[in-house]
C-alpha cells in the first residue's frame, strides 16, 4: 500500500473516493459542508503536487437517476472550498465522463454525477418486483455481480492511481470503495488523509491501548449495540452502560422501570452481558438513579429517582447526579476512551445533562493524557452541541463504519487499498 504523504501526484490522474453525502435543504443548499470539509486536506496535496483528480461519491439513497440526489447541487460549493474550476460529467460512466477525465489536464478536477445512480455501485439489483421468486432474485443478483465488473474497469480506467477517503462507507464493499481497488498494484492504491486519521483512531482503541480503557455505550436500544458491546466486553477495563438501554439491565435484574425504553426480549441478553463482564474481569458500571419524566417531552414534569424504582407513568429519559458523578469518576481515571451514543434523551435539555457531564469529563481526562474516540452518529451531535469537539482526541466521521471497526470486523474499503 502507498501512502499519501511519499506519492507524488505530479503529472498523474487520481481516482479520489470521497463522502460527499452532505445534507442538502429543499432548495439543494447544502446545510453541512463537514464531509466535504474533512477531504480538502487529500485533495489539495494532489493538486498541490501538480496532479488531477476525478471525484467520486455517492449522495443519498437514490434508486436510478434522480435530480434531487444529483451531485451537481454541490459543485459550487466544491469549486470554492477547492478555489478551482470543478468540472461536472453528468453521468458517472459512459461517453462525458470518458472524454473528460481522458481530457483532464494537472491541476484540473472532474466530478463525476452520483455512483449511486447505477445500481452496479452496490451491487444489488433494483427494480425486482415483490413477488419475484427466489431464483429471479438469485439471477437478478448475479447478472448486477456481472455488470459491476464492468463498471468497476471503466471507473478505473479514469486514472493512474486510486486514493481512497471515504471512511464514511468504508463497511461497504462496493465497487468505488472496494473493488476499484484491485485494478491498481500496490504502489498506486492509498488512504487519503482523512482515513488514514480514522484507522489510526480505531487502531488506538481496538489494539494500541493504554489502560484503563472504558467505553461509554448509550443511546436507545440495547439491541443495535450487542455485537459492540460484545466484542469490547474482551477488550476494556470498564464498560459503563447508559442511555435507553439501562432499563433493560434494570428490567432483568428485578427492578422497576415504569414506562421507560425497555426491549422486554433482551432481557436474557442484559444477563448475559452481566455474566460475561464478570468473567472478563470487565468493571460493567450502570447507572444507580435516573432523571425520569411523565411525558416524553422536555417540559414534562420530573423527579429523581433509583433507577430501579420508577414508578408506573414514568419513564427515564437521562442519568440522575448519583450516576452522573458514577460515571465521571471512571471516565477522569482512564487513560483511553471510546464514547457512543448518549446517556439520554440529550435532544431535550432538560435531560441532556448526563450526556454533557460524560463529554466534559471525557474532555478533562484527554486534557490529562488520555486518548478519547468519539464516533457513531448521536455523540457526534452532542459533543458538538456541547462545544467539545477540539476537546476530545478524535471525533469520528464515519458512523455505521466507525461501530462495524469496534465490532472487530474488518471494513472492505480498508482491505481492499491494504491488500498487496
Ligand atoms: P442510538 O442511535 O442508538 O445511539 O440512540 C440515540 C438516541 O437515543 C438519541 O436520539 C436519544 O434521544 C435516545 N435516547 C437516549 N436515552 C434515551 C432514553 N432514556 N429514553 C429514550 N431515548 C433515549
Amino acid at each position: 500500500m502507498q501512502s499519501i504523504d511519499k506519492f507524488n501526484f505530479a503529472g498523474k490522474k487520481a481516482f479520489v473516493r470521497v463522502d460527499f453525502n452532505v445534507p442538502l435543504d429543499e432548495n439543494f443548499n447544502i446545510t453541512d459542508d463537514t464531509r466535504m470539509r474533512a477531504a480538502l486536506p487529500t485533495l489539495k496535496k494532489i493538486l498541490r503536487d501538480n496532479g488531477s483528480i476525478i471525484i467520486g461519491s455517492h449522495l443519498g439513497r437514490p434508486k436510478g437517476v434522480t435530480d434531487k440526489y444529483s451531485l451537481k447541487h454541490i459543485l459550487p460549493h466544491l469549486s470554492e472550498l477547492l478555489g478551482v474550476d470543478v468540472q461536472f460529467a453528468n453521468d458517472c460512466v459512459g461517453q462525458d465522463a470518458a472524454v473528460k477525465a481522458a481530457a483532464l489536464q494537472p491541476g484540473e478536477v472532474l466530478l463525476l454525477e452520483n455512483l449511486r445512480f447505477y445500481a452496479e455501485e452496490e451491487g444489488k439489483p433494483r427494480g425486482l418486483a415483490d413477488d419475484a421468486t427466489d431464483e429471479e432474485k438469485k439471477a437478478a443478483k448475479a447478472a448486477v455481480k456481472e455488470s459491476q465488473k464492468e463498471f468497476t474497469k471503466t471507473l478505473a480506467s479514469y486514472a493512474d492511481c486510486y486514493v481512497n477517503d471515504a471512511f464514511g462507507t468504508a463497511h461497504r464493499a462496493h465497487a468505488s470503495t472496494a473493488l476499484i481497488a484491485d485494478y491498481f498494484d500496490a504502489d498506486h492504491k492509498m488512504f487519503g488523509y482523512l482515513m488514514e486519521k480514522e484507522v489510526k483512531a480505531v487502531q488506538r482503541v481496538m489494539n494500541d491501548i493504554k489502560r484503563p480503557f472504558t467505553a461509554i455505550m448509550g443511546g436507545s436500544k440495547v439491541s443495535t449495540k450487542i455485537e459492540i458491546i460484545e466484542n469490547l466486553l474482551t477488550k476494556v477495563d470498564n464498560l459503563i452502560i447508559a442511555g435507553g438501554m439501562t432499563y433493560t439491565f434494570t428490567k432483568a435484574q428485578g427492578g422497576k422501570v415504569g414506562n421507560s425504553l425497555c426491549e422486554d426480549d433482551k432481557l436474557d441478553l442484559a444477563l448475559d452481558i452481566i455474566k460475561k463482564a464478570k468473567d472478563n474481569n470487565v468493571n460493567l458500571v450502570l447507572a444507580v438513579d435516573a432523571k425520569i419524566a411523565d411525558a416524553f417531552s422536555n417540559d414534562a414534569n420530573t423527579k429523581v429517582v433509583k433507577v430501579n424504582e420508577i414508578p408506573d407513568g414514568w419513564e427515564g429519559l437521562d442519568i440522575g447526579p448519583e450516576s452522573e458523578k458514577l460515571f465521571a469518576d471512571v471516565i477522569k481515571g482512564s487513560k483511553t476512551i471510546l464514547w457512543n451514543g448518549p446517556t439520554g434523551v440529550f435532544e431535550f435539555d432538560n435531560f441532556s445533562h448526563g450526556s454533557r457531564t460524560v463529554g466534559e469529563a471525557i474532555a478533562e481526562a484527554t486534557q490529562q493524557g488520555a486518548f478519547s474516540l468519539v464516533g457513531g452518529g448521536d455523540s457526534v451531535a452532542c459533543v458538538n452541541k456541547f462545544g467539545l469537539a477540539d476537546k476530545v482526541s478524535y471525533v469520528s466521521t464515519g458512523g455505521g463504519a466507525l461501530l462495524e471497526a469496534i465490532e472487530g470486523k474488518v471494513l472492505p474499503g480498508i482491505a481492499a487499498v491494504e491488500k498487496e
